[in-house]
């Protein structure tokens, strides 16, 4: 029987682990969402996003193709991702 403790991670998420692994499960969880709508993006991209506040689509769609580009990490490979991810939605870039 492998002993449980209760953990807490910095952000205050209760959680259970048996192993000394400090990974919490609610933050992996929340990560692993976050990532979501830009999972197909590179790593690189996904920061760009992240950096910019642009957690949505919706949020995307406010940018036109240009000032995207601008983003640090953002290269072209990136922008026909994004245009698929976005007329996915019935949204595209500001023009
Ligand atoms: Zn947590």
């Amino acid at each position: 029987m492998s002993q449980r403790t209760e953990r807490i991670c910095n952000k205050g998420h209760h959680y259970f682990k048996s192993s000394d692994c400090p990974t919490c499960p609610v933050c992996e969880e929340e990560k692993k969402s976050k990532a979501g709508i830009f999972a197909p993006l590179s790593a690189p991209a996904q920061r760009a996003m992240e950096a910019n506040s642009i957690t949505s689509l919706e949020q995307l769609a406010k940018y036109s193709e240009k000032e995207i580009l601008r983003f640090h990490g953002l290269g072209k490979a990136s922008i026909p991702t994004l245009k698929k991810l976005l007329s996915e939605k019935g949204l595209s870039f500001k023009a």
